[in-house]
């Protein structure tokens, strides 16, 4: 695709227009080429062969990590010129919406076991080097009280899926929250449960829920997890938070081991019909303790492409500028906000499980990704041009 197909692609999504996949794929590709940080490891397609019969899926001869399609990029410097220029639309497209507010969520690491096994996950419960902990109610009503008076008003209480949380301990500590600070928001993160459990959630208190879709491509979905899990289980549990009221959170990892550009091209057109009202965009990067310890991260420029063109395509969605990002660039963060990014979610967790919420190599947990540093985040993204507001930032279509 050559530059002025490429800016037509921007100003029909930056009008709400959505263009055909083909289409969408050829501007990512032309923009952004580079999926991955680095090499693809020997091992990929014997790996990837394994996996597909473990599901009893057929191979699929155009899915090769690392060298599937050979669609025509442009040279680097018309390429940075698309990228600026998207960037800038989806920068304009949050500003119309949310002005230059950034709004902080609490990050709560409430437990670290977890009975799934996702394959590119370090806390996975086959991942026997794993530190295990559990917060209990005590700690995290502390966590809650810590981060009010630094200024949060949601705070994310996430974690593996641990089975002692039970739906009655989740439902009582989410009244005890509500009950203490009222004027705060709650969102929940701790993966599949059923309709049931996820209603009695929300008539507890929870006002949103993070379940990342991970990838849209179910055969896609079947290399990144075991066969235990399956991508149309996960499409109905986020079916069903939406139907039981929650706002919502979709996402997906850019550059996972054998991902396509049809692959996100899926995943785009799935938030443009399941319309999610938070979207997690980060870049994959390995954990050593997982079968895809050996597999480059995602590219950054991908990412951040990805986190624009969603902007253009969900105006009111609430985008975090995510750790992943942040971890895979010094200025990730900023560098997402720039590219219509109007979320942060600093870590309120205990020190100590900080350091053991490890979902991949090298996380950050310290300097300005700390809410204790919040002034030091503050000073950044001021630096950038924007404030970081003390508001729950709920999503509004207007
Ligand atoms: S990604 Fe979530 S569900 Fe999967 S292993 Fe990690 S904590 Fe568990």
């Amino acid at each position: 695709m050559d530059v002025q197909s490429c800016l037509a692609v921007i100003g029909s999504m930056n009008e709400g227009r959505l263009p055909d996949g083909d289409r969408l794929a050829a501007f990512i590709d032309a923009c952004a080429p580079q999926m991955f940080s680095g090499s693809v490891p020997e091992e990929a397609d014997g790996m990837r062969a394994a996996f597909l019969a473990e599901a009893g899926l057929k191979s699929d001869p155009r899915i090769e990590h690392g060298r599937t399609e050979k669609r025509k990029a442009l040279d680097e410097e018309s390429a940075r010129h698309v990228r600026e220029t998207l960037f800038e639309a989806a920068r304009r497209k949050a500003q119309k919406h949310f002005g230059n507010s950034i709004y902080i969520r609490g990050l709560i690491e409430i437990s670290n076991i977890c009975r799934q096994n996702c394959r590119y996950c370090g806390i996975r419960a086959g991942n026997a080097e794993a530190e295990r902990y559990r917060l209990s109610p005590e700690q995290i009503l502390a966590c809650c009280e810590h981060g009010y008076g630094l200024g949060f008003r949601t705070f994310v209480l996430q974690g593996g899926e641990d089975a002692w949380f039970t739906d009655e301990r989740l439902a009582a500590l989410l009244r005890r929250i509500k009950a203490e600070w009222p004027d705060c928001a709650v969102t929940l993160s701790v993966g599949e449960r059923s309709e049931a459990s996820y209603r009695l959630l929300r008539q507890a208190g929870a006002d949103r829920f993070l379940l990342r879709h991970e990838t849209a491509d179910p055969c896609h979905y079947a290399l990144l997890h075991p066969v235990s899990q399956s991508w149309s289980h996960r499409m109905e549990c986020l079916r069903s938070l939406k139907k039981c009221g929650y706002q919502t959170g979709a996402g997906f990892m850019v550059g996972s081991p054998w991902q396509t550009t049809d692959c996100l091209v899926e995943d785009v057109r799935f938030l443009y019909h399941f319309q999610p009202e938070m979207v997690g965009i980060g870049p994959f990067i390995p954990h050593a303790g997982t079968p895809f310890a050996r597999f480059p991260s995602g590219d950054v420029e991908r990412t951040l492409v990805m986190v624009a063109l969603v902007r253009l395509m969900l105006p009111f969605a609430m985008l975090p500028s995510t750790t992943a990002l942040g971890t895979a660039a010094g200025n990730g963060r900023e560098r997402g906000i720039l590219a219509g990014a109007n979320v942060l979610m600093p870590n309120l967790s205990p020190r100590e499980a900080r350091a053991r919420y490890r979902l991949y190599n090298n996380k950050l947990s310290e300097g300005a990704e700390c809410a204790d540093n919040i002034e030091e985040l503050k000073a950044r993204i001021r630096a950038a041009g924007y404030e970081i507001v003390v508001d729950r930032g709920d999503f509004r279509q207007s």
